[in-house]
């Protein structure tokens, strides 16, 4: 028998069988007879020949029972990698801890150094302060594992940075001291970012100390600046577009969390067109007993025009929004309706009595597919403790919509500002109003029977031994457009952050459980990747 045979026997067993020991076993069985077939007939030299059908064995068999074993051996070790991360306040929304955000850059990619990657910290350059002054903004950590041209090549991408957390905000624990309690870790950037990207290094630490060839090349491009809008990354991914980025097959985010118990996969976020609406009249503040019935007040214009954006039951009221949305399939509810989901739970966790939709599709729909206006605020409002009788001079609100295909934020700019205007000349104010919009990100969608999504469904199997929830995201991840805009490549969002992690919020976690099997089935993912046919790239 020829090696190419062997080859493939071997790859095609390490395929298609789950019970990977007695697999093992069979193989050396597999080996061993094929091993005196050849002396017998060819006379090769024995040690020379299972050398080689050791090697190729360890190159193609997928020993997942080992790699899982080894995750779970080591999940203390992986528990006190978090704590330390979790302990690097790396606050990328306050200047006054940019240092400990360099230091969080260093300790990535130091740790990413230690495990042999190539490894660089990009400079993004500088940010600008609205005092004028300038920071440096935090280097950008790419690193590499495994250059073979005859593999696919998949670019994680991921963010260490955390939103602010302080004890007095209401937390349990320290936000920046880990704290295990009852197999939740408690800790800022927990969920959001830091485990996952945790997990992936560790998904590439495990094939490396056990000896296990990885079955894809991985890339990493972890940023500091995500919760603050990612500033300078997105020139910094068209700089390396043809270079570091240019044998990237495929681009894996997991900087989002599933929708219940049941792992998922996500394959769409909603964009955000976020606007502000200023109405000023009088050139100061005035005293409401004093001028208050002579003048026209920019709050009561401005209230009036907010309360046509949209319906108490959800309307969206501006001319054209909704007909842009792409209308629901057939396929789309049955997959709404299949995917597990707790309407009484969602509602405790956030704690109403209702909702604005009673049924599951709608709700999920309403979520992910369709657009919706929130009202964030007014700037230049009284909003302090006590009853001050000011009429404020200008005001300013912040609305913004959230965006689904087909909605272009080109148009929905135009047909907000247009809307806005004509109904504000119907009030026949003296105040002037004025409309920008100041973020314009685009919605993001995938089809899910593209191979990688395929590819996760069958890590999910075999390390959940069920089948993933197929979600949308409501909210927005511009990087994940960014990364298809500038690359073209393919994208998977495999979350493994829990539906109740708090990402943003008080007493943000991750699980014992979430981060330990989510680092397995990053592992498993690699496998899955790395049987995707080159044509399907
Ligand atoms: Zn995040």
């Amino acid at each position: 028998m020829n090696l190419a045979v062997l080859l493939q026997t071997n790859h095609h067993n390490a395929n298609q069988d789950a019970e990977i020991q007695k697999r093992k076993k069979q193989r050396a069985k597999v080996c061993l007879s094929e091993e005196t077939d050849t002396q017998s007939r060819e006379k090769m030299n024995i040690p020379v020949l299972f050398s080689v059908l050791l090697v190729i064995s360890t190159v193609q068999a997928f020993q997942y029972t080992e790699l899982a074993q080894y995750v779970d051996s080591h999940e203390e070790d992986y528990v006190e990698a978090l704590r330390d991360w979790v302990a690097i306040e790396s606050d990328s929304s306050n200047v006054l801890k940019r240092p400990d955000l360099h230091r969080m850059m260093e300790v990535t990619a130091l740790k990413l150094r230690l495990m042999g990657g190539a490894v660089e910290l990009v400079d993004i350059g500088e940010q600008e302060l609205p005092n004028g002054q300038t920071l440096a903004l935090p280097k950008v950590v790419t690193a590499q594992f495994g250059n073979d041209s005859t593999k696919h090549t998949v670019c994680v991408y991921g963010h260490v940075d955390v939103q602010p957390a302080k004890l007095e905000d209401g937390w349990a624990t320290e936000p920046y001291n880990l704290t295990d309690i009852r197999g939740n870790l408690y800790g800022r950037g927990a969920s959001d970012n830091k485990a996952p990207v945790l997990a992936w290094i560790h998904a590439v630490e495990a094939y490396q100390a056990l000896n296990m060839e990885l079955p894809v090349n991985v890339k990493f491009v972890i940023e500091g600046m995500e919760e603050t809008g990612s500033n300078g990354l997105d020139a910094m991914i068209v700089a390396q577009r043809d270079t570091f980025l240019s044998d990237v097959d495929y681009i894996i985010i997991s900087d989002c969390g599933w929708l219940s118990r049941r792992p998922a996969l996500t394959y769409g976020t909603r964009g955000n067109c976020y606007f502000y609406a200023e109405v000023g009249g009088p050139k100061q503040d005035l005293h409401s007993g004093v001028y208050g019935g002579a003048v026209i007040e920019p709050m009561t214009d401005l209230i009036g025009i907010l309360d046509t954006l949209i319906s108490p039951s959800g309307n969206i009221l501006i001319p054209g929004i909704r007909e842009a949305v792409a209308p629901l399939t057939d396929e789309e509810w049955k997959m709404y309706q299949d995917i597990q989901f707790d309407m009484d739970n969602y509602k405790n966790k956030i704690g109403v009595d209702q909702l604005m939709y009673s049924n599951k599709v709608d709700l999920l729909a309403h979520l992910w597919r369709y657009p919706t206006v929130t009202i964030h605020g007014i700037e230049g409002a009284f909003s302090d403790p006590g009853t001050k009788t000011v009429i404020p001079a200008k005001v300013t609100a912040k609305f913004s919509i959230r965006q689904v295909p087909n909605m272009e934020p080109a148009m929905v700019k135009k047909q907000v500002t247009d809307y806005l205007h004509s109904v504000f000349a119907k009030r026949k104010s003296p105040n002037k109003l004025k409309v920008t919009m100041v973020i314009g990100a685009k919605p993001w969608l995938v089809d899910t029977q593209h191979p990688l999504y395929e590819a996760g469904r069958a890590a999910v199997k075999r390390v959940f031994d069920m089948d993933p929830d197929l979600i949308r995201e409501g909210g927005t991840i511009p990087i994940a457009k960014t990364f298809q805009d500038v690359t073209g490549k393919s994208i998977i969002m495999m979350p493994i952050g829990g539906f109740d992690d708090g990402l943003h919020s008080q007493n943000e976690k991750m699980s014992r459980y979430n981060y330990i099997e989510g680092t397995k089935l990053f592992i498993a993912y690699l496998n899955e990747v790395s049987k995707i046919k080159r044509t399907s790239v």
